[in-house]
């Protein structure tokens, strides 16, 4: 072995350190919906721990935070269990290191062969927002659940059946008789915006973001709480779905439109890696003019045989990525605060 990858003392304290850190972290953020720091600081942190970890691999445990999917269940809430177990996803945080995630995702797929002449990129809005699994039998809703550690989430289905575009019905036909249907649920900028005036016009405190007030709303004991607040959904993903006739997680979406679930204006299907770049330019301009918040854009492969042929780590899919947009000066926030008072 090469004495210089043997962790130190040091190493290992720095180490746990701040995997307790990034644990504690974590749970501010999804259990009590209270970020102690902003994500630039917590990306930063855990970017660390997956770069010592990199560097001894010995150190990872099987509980180490880059091995799970953050978030629990509080006791709060009943314990759901998915059918089909939801993810996290991957980050990078520059175009260099997109550039070579995607190439890199190219050569396995040539690899693999499967048939296909590269992957067709599907470029979505990574919208700031708090995932939800909606499970419809026969076309009905039957429960809404918190993704939590990816396996088991926590059973929210009064509140989310507040959120009138998500659809207790499916409309049409063709539908699997189970089907997991994954999204984000979000609150708009203008909305939020709009409903903090009112609080504070309610001498109330304002909340702290759109993300955060999302996952705060949905996560509230009295639904007619969360029937106040604006929320909204974008389907992002698809978990059990036997019988689906769909290739594609684009063609899915068609479906689903078909069926009234909501489905974000802003993907595209794209076949080169210029495109995908043209697709950050043009997002990353218009960042603050969406309809809402978001905190980078998810490249995925959208042939849903290559994504089963590239699979998942313990954390994160092969076939996805988040590509971050470089953190800003707090300037804005601080500003639609001041306007707001
Ligand atoms: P993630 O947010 O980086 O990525 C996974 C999630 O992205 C999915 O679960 C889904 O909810 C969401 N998503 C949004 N748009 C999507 C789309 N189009 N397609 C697929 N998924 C989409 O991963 P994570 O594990 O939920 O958490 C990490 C994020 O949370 C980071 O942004 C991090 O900064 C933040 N965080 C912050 C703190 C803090 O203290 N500030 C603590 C923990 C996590």
């Amino acid at each position: 072995t090469d004495p210089a990858v043997i962790p130190s003392e040091s190493v290992r304290e720095e180490y746990e350190n701040l995997a307790d850190l990034v644990r504690k972290y974590r749970f501010a953020y999804y259990q009590e919906d209270e970020p102690l720091v902003s994500d630039a600081e917590f990306d930063s942190l855990f970017r660390r721990l997956e770069e010592i970890e990199a560097l001894h691999p010995e150190l990872v445990a099987n509980d180490s935070p880059t091995q799970e999917v953050g978030g629990e269940v509080s006791a709060a809430f009943a314990a759901v269990e998915h059918l089909q177990r939801m993810y996290s996803l991957e980050d990078v945080f520059s175009l260099e290191e997109l550039e070579a995630w995607l190439a890199k995702a190219e050569a396995s797929v040539a690899k693999i062969g499967n048939g296909t002449a590269g992957p067709v990129w599907l470029t979505e809005l990574k919208i700031d927002g708090l995932a939800v699994n909606l499970l419809y039998r026969d076309g009905k809703l039957v429960r809404a659940a918190t993704r939590g550690d990816g396996f088991t989430g926590e059973d929210i289905t009064h509140n989310v059946l507040t959120i009138k575009e998500i659809p207790q019905e499916l409309s049409g036909t063709g539908f699997p008789a189970e089907m997991e249907i994954r999204g984000e649920v979000f609150i708009p900028s203008k909305a939020f915006a709009d409903f903090n005036e009112a609080l504070i016009e309610a001498g109330k405190a304002p909340l702290a973001n759109p993300r955060n007030a999302a996952a705060g709303s949905l996560r509230q004991k009295d639904p007619a709480e969360t029937a106040k607040r604006p929320l909204r959904m974008f389907v992002h993903g698809i978990g059990a779905r036997e019988g689906l006739g769909a290739l594609s997680q684009s063609e899915t979406y068609t479906l689903m439109e078909k069926w009234g679930l909501p489905v974000s204006p802003y993907f595209e299907v794209l076949g080169s890696l210029e495109e995908v770049l043209g697709f950050i330019r043009k997002y990353g301009d218009q960042r603050h003019s969406l309809l809402h918040e978001i905190d980078g854009i998810v490249v995925k492969v959208d042939n849903f045989a290559t994504q089963r042929a590239l699979g998942y780590t313990t954390r994160v899919p092969r076939w996805a990525v988040a590509y971050k947009y470089p953190p800003e000066e707090v300037h804005t926030k601080l500003l639609d605060i001041a306007v707001n008072v």
